[in-house]
């Protein structure tokens, strides 16, 4: 990885940790880990940003589990530690990064999943875990219930703590929160994106006199992930754009957003009767679907995930090279999550994003938040008319209220590749006024 710094023994961790680290490979702190790790030990409460895969959950796991194995338990019962993610595969998949942690040595942990059977995870808290990973809404369910007292707490941890407010956890973050009240509570958020008042206002409620380590900006450029957007005139235009890249780019796995369920799977029908193996994924579905398809996507199962926002935050998935937004998303910080399920842990990744007329408002937003240009690219054979949208003009000029208008295409020479079949159009890459080719890097 790029971004090393120190060793995790000069970072005053505990040595079965530091064996546990090597066991798995993993031997040099990003940069995340070096600067959040030693505050964290101090006792600090964090919030601290990083970019996507850049190992914010080792950042977090490591102090956590130094202060489990070193210190004493305030409680016999309650957990020590609870950590919280905004969706169920997400939560998982700390949990499963927690149980490597912790293998072969005391703690207890349990998983408290949204969808899942209650009285399972009933009979999970009697047997008094440790640490416990869960939903916001599941673990506050358990709190209204008393199946779960959070008096002996000492660490509670947030992570994508910005996405659990979007989704509107706000008021179960609060009431977990009262329930675990006390002074020796130590609070840590993290995220790739955290400025934002909302979080804040969350953050001035939830931590004491927090410590801030910010790696890099949320809008910084991810220089392993290359980005590109292609315009497109309408959903037919999309659909067979988003065939012909996925029969002409090299990728090893690929992830496809959009914006509902219904396109997750129109599409994935679609791309199944061009022989390509893919499986859709939206939060309306079953618990055991979402395991069933998360699990089989995970091990290779299929080439191509379909999904909604429902997988844009978090998912570790070390194969995906490939991430397209069929749709723009509708928040900023949701585009920088979604590229980032590709180029992880210092891997290279693609992000194309498919930018029509119902997009353009998105786009801007995002590029405005990027404060950059994004990339132009075309396909041969399957140009765009759309060409994007005009500001209005301003005020004195254009008429009160005038809509913007579509710009008119710009008079361009005809490229002499225009004359191939769009049976073998290629994706290219040209500059941003649509004319001259651009090597593609690679
Ligand atoms: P983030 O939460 O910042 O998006 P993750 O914690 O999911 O990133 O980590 C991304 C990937 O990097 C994971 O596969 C993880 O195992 C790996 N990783 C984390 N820390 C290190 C490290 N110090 N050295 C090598 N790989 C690491
Ligand atoms: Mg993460």
């Amino acid at each position: 990885m790029s971004e090393q710094t120190d060793n995790f023994p000069d970072l005053g961790l505990d040595h079965r940790l530091l064996q546990n680290l090597e066991h798995q490979a993993i031997t040099t702190p990003t940069e995340i880990q070096a600067q959040s790790i030693p505050l964290a030990l101090a006792g600090h409460d964090l919030i601290a940003s990083s970019k996507t895969g850049s190992g914010k959950t080792l950042a977090f796991l490591l102090p956590m589990m130094h202060r489990l194995v070193k210190t004493r338990a305030l409680s016999k019962r309650d957990p020590r530690a609870v950590i919280l993610a905004p969706t169920r595969e997400l939560a998982k998949q700390v949990f499963t990064q927690l149980r490597a942690l912790t293998s072969g040595g005391q703690t207890k942990i349990a998983l408290l999943l949204g969808g899942e059977n209650f009285n399972e995870q009933v009979k999970a808290l009697r047997k008094d875990p440790h640490v416990v990973v869960a939903t916001p809404g599941r673990l506050a369910n358990h709190l209204e219930e008393r199946s779960l007292q959070l008096n002996g707490l000492e660490l509670l941890i947030m992570d994508e703590a910005d996405r659990m407010l979007d989704l509107g956890f706000a008021e179960q973050l609060t009431l977990i929160n009262k329930a675990a009240d006390h002074r020796l509570r130590q609070t840590l958020m993290f995220s790739a994106t955290l400025d934002h008042a909302e979080v804040d206002s969350m953050a001035d409620q939830l931590l004491k006199s927090p410590k801030r380590v910010a790696i890099g900006a949320a809008n910084a450029e991810h220089k392993d992930i290359t980005q590109e957007v292609i315009l497109c005139d309408h959903l037919d235009h999309k659909e067979a754009l988003l065939q012909n890249l996925l029969n002409h780019r090299e990728y090893q796995q690929a992830i496809i957003f959009t914006a509902t369920r219904t396109d997750t799977e129109r599409l994935s029908a679609l791309l199944q009767a061009e022989n390509i193996s893919c499986a859709a994924l939206s939060g309306e579905m079953s618990q055991a679907e979402r395991n069933r398809i998360m699990d089989g996507f995970s091990r290779g199962h299929q080439q191509v995930l379909v999904t909604t926002d429902v997988a844009s935050r978090g998912l570790d998935l070390l194969q995906v090279s490939l991430v397209i937004n069929f749709d723009m998303p509708k928040q900023a910080e949701e585009y920088v999550h979604r590229i980032g399920r590709t180029g992880r842990a210092g891997a290279k990744g693609e992000a194309v994003s498919f930018v029509g007329p119902k997009d353009w408002d998105a786009f801007k937003r995002i590029e405005r938040f990027l404060q950059r240009h994004l990339q132009r690219a075309v396909v041969e054979g399957l140009e765009a008319k759309f060409k994007g949208i005009k500001p209005a003009k301003p005020a004195k000029k254009a008429a009160p209220g005038k809509a913007p208008v579509a710009a008119k295409p710009k008079p361009k020479a005809k490229p002499k590749q225009d004359q191939r079949s769009r049976r073998q159009a290629k994706p290219s890459l040209v500059s941003d006024d649509g004319l001259a080719p651009l090597k593609k890097k690679r």
